[in-house]
């Protein structure tokens, strides 16, 4: 996906239970997730007696950068976060994973996901004299923790998480103790692996494959799974009706190199372009080209279903800073050619199949085809390997609204005609669910469909947390560990 005015991943967890090095594996861990999220970062360790925190603005090596803050995180118990918001402004106060001392002791969570009643559960909490420090969706979890009437952690835990409705993949830290819960309806990935007697968890597998943990399995969805000196325990939460895994994980979110789900996403992003070139073929197409690096796999797949060369006609620029996310409005208008440019060796003369994941405003998309037809490509075809995304997500991916989604009002020949590319074709849903293994687990495609698997009783609760996050913007602009 051409990512400039489109969709933004949301966040990365990762925890460690029982090494010497737990802050270091931890920062190698949060390395290999850093996709997942770059507006902030954070690690919290335990050697047993206290929690150690550290975290900031910032991507993973320039937060860590400072050997000494590594250092300070000391103990054999830690647990990381990269963000990037989905609720909650970014500030200092609502970088991950959050700390708090309660009445059971000290606890640190980290939290991937988006709660869809985290508005009403934190006005009924500050009516009740809940003091909040953010505006993250995620400290609502900690405050109801903290008030529940049980006496033991889980018990406390299900209290909480039974209140809560949407998506969480979570890692809370205890003293001594990971804990690891994916939501009943599974939205967000997590997985467990292991390494000489440390236990890893992560929401992609890249990060266990970096700090050389071998993977076990996922957790489940509605799992709660406890590791401590007593072991490896698992706790349910009450099913649901149906999980629903989000299907844009496979499409676009994860790393290629990652396992998901329990599933590989290079071998689904790979049939997801096979079947795309079976419903769409493009006759008279000399080559096959990628939108870089998330549909790299998606166009391989569709060439070779094709029977088409498989060409690098884009190449991507990695070492575009922060500067470029915000920029001014002149630098905005070159943010695409400062992402990529094109190979015109490769471009000129040639009828070409442009891949790309998927269409969210679909400006970046408009600037990136008129900059291949610059380098002089005869035909243009653009083949997308998800269908329309019409509805906004309300699970943890920053989906523009319904009104700024090009395929919500325009249909496929307005969108064709809008990027002004010769011929456009999505893959259809019925393609898209061929595509993805068939587990026993279900999946959400509910931006594609508008059928959404839990209801959505606050639209946004943005009015409440404006008025939160302007309090913390005050009182926490300083705040650096
Ligand atoms: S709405 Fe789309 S992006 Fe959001 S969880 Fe469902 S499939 Fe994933």
């Amino acid at each position: 996906m051409s990512q400039p005015s489109g969709k933004k991943e949301f966040c990365g967890i990762f925890a460690v239970f029982n090494s010497p090095n737990a802050a270091e594996m931890t920062f190698m861990g949060l390395h290999a997730l850093q996709h997942r999220g770059q507006e902030s970062t954070g690690i919290v360790s335990s050697d047993g007696e206290n929690l150690y925190r550290h975290a900031d603005l910032g991507l993973v090596a320039d937060v860590f950068a400072n050997p000494h803050n590594l250092k300070k995180l000391k103990g054999h118990l830690a647990i990381g976060h990269n963000r990037y918001s989905t609720t909650g402004s970014t500030s200092v106060a609502n970088t991950q994973p959050m700390a708090i001392n309660y009445h059971g002791g000290a606890l640190a969570l980290a939290h991937n996901g988006n709660l869809v009643n985290s508005g009403s559960l934190r006005q009924q909490l500050e009516r009740a004299g809940s003091i909040f420090s953010s505006s993250a969706d995620s400290e609502v979890i900690l405050h109801l923790l903290a008030r529940s009437r049980k006496s033991d952690l889980i018990g406390q835990l299900r209290d909480a998480l039974g209140q809560i409705e949407g998506a969480y993949a979570l890692v809370i830290l205890t003293e001594d103790s990971i804990i690891a819960v994916r939501d009943p309806h599974g939205f967000r990935p997590l997985c467990m692996g292991s390494k000489d007697g440390t236990v890893v968890f992560a929401s992609e597998s890249c990060a266990l494959d970096l700090v050389e943990a071998t993977y076990i399995r996922d957790v489940d969805a509605g799992e709660i799974v406890v590791v401590s000196e007593d072991g490896v325990k698992s706790h349910h939460l009450p099913p649901v009706d149906s999980v629903t895994q989000c299907i844009f994980e496979f499409i676009y979110f994860s790393r290629p190199d990652s396992r998901i789900f329990g599933e590989y996403v290079d071998k689904t992003r790979r049939k997801l372009g096979k079947v795309l070139a079976e419903e769409s073929p493009t006759p008279g197409a000399d080559i096959v080209i990628s939108v870089p690096d998330s549909s790299n796999t998606a166009a391989l797949g569709y060439a070779q279903k094709a029977g088409l060369p498989y060409e690098l006609a884009l190449i991507r620029n990695h070492y575009i800073g922060r500067t470029f996310i915000h920029p001014s409005q002149v630098m905005r208008d070159y943010n695409v050619r400062v992402k990529f440019n094109t190979v015109g060796g490769v471009l000129r003369g040639r009828s070409v199949v442009v891949v790309d994941d998927s269409i969210v405003r679909g400006t970046t998309l408009k600037k990136l085809t008129s900059l291949i037809r610059h380098a002089g490509a005869s035909e243009v075809h653009l083949r997308i390997s998800s269908p329309p995304i019409r509805y906004p997500c309300f699970f943890g991916m920053d989906f523009p609204t319904s009104k700024e989604l090009v395929a919500s009002h325009k249909d496929v020949e307005e969108v064709r005609s809008f990027l002004g590319v010769d011929s456009l074709n999505y893959l259809s849903i019925e393609g898209l669910l061929r595509a993805v293994p068939v587990g026993r687990c279900g999946y959400c495609t509910c931006c594609f469909t508008g059928d959404y698997p839990v209801e959505i009783k606050e639209a946004c609760d943005k009015h409440l947390l404006e008025h939160t996050t302007h309090i913390m913007e005050l009182e926490f602009k300083d705040d650096k560990e």
